[in-house]
Order: C-alpha cells, then structure tokens, then sequence
C-alpha cells in the first residue's frame, strides 16, 4: 500500500497518479476534508495554472536547474489537458493577468474534481487522521496518527504543504517530521505575505490600488543614487491597506522583506515606481512647463488623487502651486518620490496571510525523477514542503500539479 499524506493539491494528483498506476493508495488528511487551500485560493476562484511556467521566476535556496527540471516535467499543455480533458473542468484565461481560471470561477469545482478523480481510480479517504510521526518498518514506513494509532505502508508519499494560513491544515508537521528523520532542509518563512508599517503612515490611502513597478535593492551595499544593487523588480497591482501594503507586486517581493526580518537575507530597499510608463526623465521634462497648470493637476493624471495630494504634500509642495512656480529642490523632491518611493515597510502579515512558504526540503535531497528522497528509501515528497515557490499567477499550483505527478508516479514505479 502506498500511503499519500495530505489532500492538497499535490497530495490529490499523487494518490491520482499513484492509483492510475495500478498501486492500491490510501489517502491520509487530518482535516475533514482535504484541499482547503485551493478552496480559498484565487479568492475563491482558483487560479488554477499561469499561461507560461516560468522557472526563472521561482525563488529557491537550492538548484534553480534540479527547480526547473522539476517544474517542466509536467509540460503546461499537459497539465491543462489534465483538467480540461481528464477532470471536465474547462479553464478559462483572464486576458489582463494571464491567468487561468476554471470557467465556472469556482474553485469548489477544482477540489471537488480532484477528489472525484482520486476516488474514481480508486483511492481510499482517511480523513481527520493527522500524521505525526514516520518511522522506517522493515520494510517500508510506519505512520504514528495523532490518536496513537499506527499504519505500515510499503511507500509514503508527504504531502502536507509548508506552515502558510495553518487553519487550511498545514501547519508544518509534516517539514518537522523530515527534519527529525535527518532530512536536509533549506529555513522557511513566509513568502507572498502582505506587508506591515508600523505605525500605519499610510492607513489615510487604504483602499487605493494602482499599476506600479517596485524595485528591490539591497540596502547592504549601497550604490549612491540608486539605493543599493537590484535584487528584483516586478509590474503589477499595488493596494494600500489599513496596516501597510500589498497587492500581487508587494506580495512578489514580501519574501525578500520576510527573509530579513528573521536574519536570514539583507534587508531590501523597496523602491516604487507609482507610474510604470514614465521615468524620471519624463517627468523632469513635463514638471519644468512654464504654465499656469497646476502641478497637482499634472500628476493626478497619472496617479490616484488622493496618492497625488500625498507625494505633493510630502514634498513641501502646495497643492495650489502652478508648474511655473515649481522650484528646482521641490520638483527634484517629487520626482525622487514619483519613481523611487522608498517603501517604509516595517514588517510583513506572515505566515497567517502567506499564500505560500519559502524554504523547505532541499532540493537536492531527492531524486529529481521519483522524488523519492535519496537518504529516506520509500519516502517521496511533493508540493509546498519543497524548496520552491513561485510569483503570484498560478505558478505555486504548477509546481505541486507537476511534483504531485512526479512523486505518485514514483512511488507506483515498478521496482519501485
Ligand atoms: C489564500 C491563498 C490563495 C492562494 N491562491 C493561489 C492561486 O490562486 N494559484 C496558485 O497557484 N496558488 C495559490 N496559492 C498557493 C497554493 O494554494 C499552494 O501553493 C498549494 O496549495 C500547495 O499545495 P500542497 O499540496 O503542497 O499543500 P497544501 O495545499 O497546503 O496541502 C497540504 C495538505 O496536507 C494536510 N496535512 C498537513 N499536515 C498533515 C498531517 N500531519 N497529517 C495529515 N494531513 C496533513 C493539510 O491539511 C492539507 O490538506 C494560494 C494560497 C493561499 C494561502
């Protein structure tokens, strides 16, 4: 018997795979149902895969080569045909993101298809049973249950995600239970996680969203004018909210502010370009017109009024002033503040609001065709308890659909 641990989302594909492959497969979950996490995710809606894997856009501590590897084993087209084809779940693409959503908008329609299909290739249900510990049996693996029961298995696939939103079920047994079985493995921590300011400066803007880019400098090693070397930069939505800052562009660089509030990265300048269109040059050029316009006119065409007001105010500038009565200082002040808004985040939401977790098992500790981990004969490891997570877009479900094939198939391999 295969004992898969965890119905998320590659838990589910890996007990699917594991059955379709003809090994009788008992699916552990220690919720009372499984999948919680794509139930809420996309809000909602499930995004359920991106229109391009894109692994160069994956954070890892170990081999971007063994993550790309990883990721592109399941070919996009092939993952889509699994759910358009093989579940009948038609998926639709939101032009303005790139992200696929199942056509219905309903992400229900996503679990409840994923277990239907486990089911159908005959996989069994033990739900509220949470695993807390994983023994080596001779052979195979013996799993202790919170209730002190036990199970032998021949092969364990751990599938229980990292120690994002906890209440979902995955509070990060499952990474403890690999640590004490020597397993290597990178430090987590939160990762597209809301950010904090403390105190809340901008709470007077919650609601607003815009288009923005944010640059992501180390503060370390500062180059002068620029803020220090870019780490990253990313376009995309921006929203204030009553305790700091998030949207899909902070929360894709929430990791590098996440890393260094636990020591474990330097701290990162974020950097705002409020208009992503326009550089510094343009708006030199449009702030030096001798006109009677206002500059708070001029720049509420590209921004948000009341994000306009502030950069203004913030710059010393009068919200009546006209462009011709700009001096040189304060227009210079408002430039630096339209294109390098020093972002004066404090700290991030963590792993309550994290959508995914950074970190985990090294990737190197298994093997890239089986993830069957090379110190731990028997035992596979798939999703989120992996070193990797991707950008915002659908990505975080393509590496667990990919690794949750990979590790199901591995454990159903003949010889296996
Ligand atoms: C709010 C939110 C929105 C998101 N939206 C998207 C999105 O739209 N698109 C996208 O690509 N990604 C999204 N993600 C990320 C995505 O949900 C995860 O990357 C993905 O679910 C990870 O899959 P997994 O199977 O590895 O882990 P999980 O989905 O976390 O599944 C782990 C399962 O294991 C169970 N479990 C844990 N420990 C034990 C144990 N000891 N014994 C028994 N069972 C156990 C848990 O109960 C859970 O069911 C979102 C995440 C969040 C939090």
């Amino acid at each position: 018997m295969i004992a898969v641990v965890g119905a998320g989302a590659a838990g589910l594909v890996a007990a699917i795979e594991a059955a379709r492959a003809g090994a009788r497969v008992v699916l552990f979950e220690r919720m009372v149902d499984g999948g919680r996490k794509i139930l809420i995710s996309g809000g909602g809606r499930c995004n359920v895969l991106p229109t391009a894997l894109e692994p160069r856009r994956f954070v890892t501590a170990s081999s971007p080569h063994l993550l790309r590897r990883l990721l592109t084993s399941w070919p996009l087209e092939g993952q889509r045909a699994f759910f358009e084809s093989d579940l009948r779940i038609p998926l639709a693409l939101e032009p303005e993101t790139g992200k696929l959503f199942p056509v219905s908008n309903r992400a229900r329609e996503v679990r409840d298809g994923l277990v239907a299909a486990a089911k159908g290739s005959g996989v069994e249900f033990r739900t509220r049973s949470s695993v807390v510990d994983l023994a080596p049996a001779d052979p195979g693996w013996r799993l202790r249950f919170a209730d002190g029961s036990e199970v032998d298995a021949a092969r364990v696939v751990l599938a229980t995600g990292g120690e994002s939103v906890p209440q979902t079920g995955s509070d990060g047994t499952g990474l403890a239970i690999v640590r004490r079985l020597g397993v290597p493995t990178h430090p987590t921590y939160p990762a597209l996680t809301p950010l904090l300011e403390e105190p809340a400066s901008h709470a007077d803007l919650a609601g607003i969203s815009l288009i923005v880019t944010i640059s992501a400098r180390i503060a370390a090693a500062p180059t002068p004018g620029t803020g220090g070397q870019l780490q990253r930069q990313v376009t995309g939505g921006f929203l204030f909210t009553h305790r700091g800052f998030s949207g899909p562009a902070v929360l894709d660089v929430s990791d590098l502010a996440a890393r260094a509030g636990r020591g474990l990265g330097p701290r990162p300048n974020l950097l705002v370009r409020w208009a992503p269109e326009r550089d510094g040059n343009e708006w030199n050029q449009a702030l030096q017109r001798q006109s009677r316009r206002r500059v708070a006119t001029l720049v509420r065409e590209a921004l948000p009024d009341r994000l306009a007001d502030r950069l203004l105010t913030q710059a010393g500038i009068d919200l009546d002033t006209d462009l011709a009565q700009l001096p040189r200082p304060a227009r210079l002040r408002l430039v630096e503040s339209l294109v390098r808004y020093r972002l004066p985040w404090t700290g991030d939401e963590g792993f309550r609001k994290a959508e995914v977790t950074g970190g985990g098992v090294a990737l190197d500790a298994v093997d890239p065709a089986t993830l069957e981990c090379r110190s731990r004969p028997g035992l596979h490891l798939c999703g989120e308890i992996l070193d990797a997570f991707g950008p915002i877009g659908g990505h975080n479900f393509a590496w667990a659909w990919a690794t949750g094939r990979l590790a199901g198939r591995g454990a159903a391999a003949p010889g296996a």
